[in-house]
């Protein structure tokens, strides 16, 4: 049994180092360009592989040049990807920015991962079903993702990046919802609830709209965590290591896998947080995502 399945988007990273990132209507000169492999649920996936798990990614890649390229992290890391179906056209292409302060922006061409819809799922049913933990994000179809949860007889773990407007059922399977404070802000606007000031409250709130725990991750500040079924009624606040940040991109992603693996491997959502906050801030110390990401010697002892 393969303990963790990502179904999640697979794409190859441009990205380009520019001084100031540019503002509507001006050109700047990039410093430097690299091609690296990249997409929300191959992130993950390496992530989780890297650290020790055993991985599955469901997913799709184009039938051009880029496929290779987005490919090669998982392959290094040793993912499964039989799930992984190849569809005539390009494969998902993510522009990235990132500026001399580590701050980015991204602009993501699909390509390929519109073709992660429910008829995927349905064809590699027994891989979702049999996993311990089904990992999920907004990158794919949302249909895609909503068989997924459904299909999964495993932990859900939905990481709501981008928002995407998920059903019901699917958020009371997430066992977390994972989101970073933009998300989370944007998810309860979209909710139609409030969205408090204090994280403590935004949680609480997240907490309403029915997953069974919560996740929200702060960058700098860490993690709030809040696992009702653990019996933790209320937000356990998780503090990052202090690092310098030179390339956020994908912290988020290291944070999801690395939080995919400990809870695949037993720990309650609190332990896995004070594992994947260390990963994450690991990840920022470094450029690019996939290449960013720590093997388990890397962030010893407390991954093991
Ligand atoms: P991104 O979109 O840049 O991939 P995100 O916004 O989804 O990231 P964040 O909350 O910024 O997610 O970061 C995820 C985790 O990474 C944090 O909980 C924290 O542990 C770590 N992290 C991020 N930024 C920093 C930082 N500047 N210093 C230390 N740790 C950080």
């Amino acid at each position: 049994m393969t303990s963790i399945v990502v179904v999640g988007s697979v794409n190859a990273d441009l990205v380009a180092r520019v001084p100031a990132l540019p503002v509507t209507g001006e050109t700047v000169l990039a410093d430097s360009m690299t091609v690296i492999p990249g997409g929300k649920g191959a992130n993950q996936a390496v992530v989780a592989a890297r650290l020790g798990g055993d991985v599955a990614l469901l997913g799709a890649i184009g039938s051009d040049a880029f496929a290779d390229i987005a490919l090669v992290g998982l392959r290094d890391a040793g993912v499964d990807l039989d799930g992984v179906e190849t569809v005539e056209g390009p494969t998902g292409v993510a522009q990235i920015w990132v500026d001399d302060d580590g701050e980015n922006s991204i602009v993501v061409v699909p390509g390929a991962n519109r073709a992660v819809d429910a008829d995927v799922v349905a064809r590699h049913h027994d891989l979702v079903a049999g996993a311990d933990v089904v990992v999920l994000q907004g990158e794919i179809p949302l249909r895609g993702s909503e068989a997924a949860a459904r299909a999964g007889r495993g932990r859900v773990l939905l990481n709501l990046a981008p928002v995407v407007p998920v059903a019901t059922d699917v958020l009371a399977l997430a066992d977390p919802l994972v989101v970073n404070h933009a998300e989370a802000e944007r998810l309860l606007e979209e909710s139609e609830r409030p969205v408090p000031e204090s994280p403590f409250a935004v949680i609480a709130e997240l907490h309403g709209l029915g997953p069974r725990s919560v996740v929200l991750t702060l960058g700098p500040a860490g993690a709030v965590v809040l696992e009702p079924a653990a019996g933790v009624g209320e937000p356990v606040v998780v503090p990052t290591p202090h690092v310098e940040a030179v390339d956020t991109t994908g912290a988020g992603d290291a944070f999801v896998g690395a939080l995919a693996y400990r809870v695949s491997q037993g720990d309650t959502l609190v332990d896995a947080a004070r594992t994947a906050v260390r990963v994450g801030a690991f990840s920022v110390a470094t450029h690019g995502a996939q290449p960013s990401f720590p093997t388990a010697d890397d962030v010893l002892p407390s991954v093991r």
